[in-house]
């Protein structure tokens, strides 16, 4: 067989003999004529086997959904009548002279010819790399690298510099609970799973990068709802030296510039995206995620916003502590912080959110760089100078080492694709998804490790309760 080439290509191949590789969607007998769809990744072609070719028609007739075959064949444009103008390649076939059967398969669980979304979703995830093979998901994938690889380049030719931060980290109260790893060598301590790369990309500015961001995942061991997941992909990225405009313009331009070239058939409800109060947005829509679309019904409309001037905090009032709205190292507005002193639920932050549809893409802010501010924050929610100094120490000396002014942002990736592909919800754009409580059911985990493992971490588990 010759070399292969891509089934999007042998429309340009009409009258030649080429190889195609892929797998066998569907198959249709029509007693001396056997049909079949073969797929790659690049698309559908019909394929022929005619009783011309006895020995191929044979093999023909073995063929089963998701076999994976190699076929050589005659490319021939279809009689007029056949010609199917659903199928890119619907003008041709493929007269099959050779097959070779590069491997069987079993019947697979569910159908991958359908969009998936009638079959249950326990049931998907369970032989998810079956799943992912319907086109919905294929295109869910293919865009979502577009996305990220249009974030990427734009950002790296505004001189922004990726960096990768540590995933074993320090466990530090920062809002969701930690998940916790065991550390071997040091026994009865643990690393945790950043929440967000959040203190790192601080220090990072600290350290004088001025411009940093990250393609990066965010682990919380939250009860999921709904469209979360306990691991999560965030843009996420700071600067040194801006305002808050600074870093919300920067976001838009991006995100403006990447729908425009990826998603040209969308439109935007308003441009510039309109900025409402925290004030506004409860007042006018009942809700700080307010949905701006003028048609809710049109999948091509986009209704992106800023919510701004957030309250700094709320009142924990089973607690008696005052918690940050977003995170604690938000940075009050400059003529706020004498509320601190006085009152402090009136004190607004300079904290943006971008939401999209009525979904929260991401907060953002700009963050305190002196010490001595974060330092009173951090007693304000509770955390008392020598916890503070145990479980932040590391940030406020660096506020003290030279930290410029600095703010950012993360946009989440999950969230952001599942409105740009009209999905559901997240699981849909996302390869490996957890279930709702977390579980990943094609590789069954959390699972128990074995006994040896844990004797050398030194943990024994307690049985549970009955
Ligand atoms: N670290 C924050 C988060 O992950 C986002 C930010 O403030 O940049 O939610």
């Amino acid at each position: 067989m010759g070399p292969r080439i891509l089934i999007k290509e042998t429309v340009n191949n009409i009258g030649e003999k080429v190889t195609v590789a892929g797998w066998v969607n569907t198959r249709r007998d029509h007693g001396k004529l056997i049909f079949i769809d073969l797929r790659d990744r690049s698309g559908l072609v019909q394929v022929v086997f005619s009783s011309k070719n006895e020995a191929v028609l044979k093999e023909a007739d073995r063929l089963r959904p998701e076999w994976v075959v190699a076929i050589e064949g005659m490319i021939k444009e279809r009689p007029e009548s056949m010609k199917n103008p659903n199928l890119p390649t619907g003008d041709i076939e493929i007269e099959v002279k050779k097959i070779t059967i590069l491997n069987e398969a079993k019947t697979p669980p569910f159908d991958i010819d359908s969009d998936g979304h009638e079959i249950s979703e326990e049931h998907r995830l369970k032989y998810r790399y079956i799943d992912l093979r319907r086109s919905r998901l294929q295109e869910n994938m293919k865009m979502r690298h577009k996305v990220v690889k249009f974030i990427r380049d734009y950002l790296s030719k505004q001189d922004f510099t990726e960096i990768e931060t540590p995933i074993l980290t320090k466990s530090t109260p920062e809002g969701a609970r930690d998940f916790i790893v065991p550390s071997r060598r040091h026994k009865g301590k643990f690393y945790a799973l950043p929440q967000s790369p959040q203190q790192y990309k601080q220090l990072l500015m600290a350290a004088g990068f001025e411009k940093y961001f990250q393609i990066a995942r965010a682990l919380r061991d939250e009860d999921t709802r709904g469209d979360r997941q306990v691991e999560h992909t965030q843009l996420d990225l700071e600067m040194s030296f801006v305002t808050g405009d600074d870093v919300m313009n920067l976001t838009e331009e991006l995100f403006m510039k990447m729908v425009e070239t990826l998603y040209p058939a969308k439109k935007i409800t308003e441009k510039p995206w309109p900025r409402l109060s925290y004030k506004e947005a409860m007042e006018k829509y009942r809700s700080d995620k307010p949905d701006i679309r003028k048609d809710k019904n049109d999948p091509n409309e986009l209704g992106f916003a800023w919510v701004i001037d957030f309250p700094l905090f709320e009142l924990d009032e089973e607690n008696k502590r005052y918690d940050p709205v977003h995170h604690m190292f938000v940075m009050p507005k400059e003529e706020d912080i004498s509320l601190l002193d006085t009152d402090p639920l009136r004190a607004l932050s300079t904290q943006y959110d971008w939401v999209a549809n009525g979904y929260e893409l991401c907060s953002g802010s700009i963050r305190i760089h002196k010490r001595k501010l974060q330092e009173k924050i951090m007693n304000m929610i509770g955390l008392d100078t020598e916890k503070a100094e145990e479980k932040f120490g590391h940030l406020l000396d660096a506020l003290d080492s030279g930290m410029p002014p600095h703010g950012g942002i993360a946009p989440g990736i999950d969230r952001l694709m599942m409105v740009l592909q009209n999905e559901p919800n997240i699981r849909e754009v996302i390869a490996f998804p957890k279930t709702g409580d977390g579980r990943d059911l094609m590789m069954d985990a959390p699972s128990q490790v074995e006994k040896e493992q844990l004797d050398e971490l030194g943990i024994s588990i307690k049985k549970p309760k009955k």
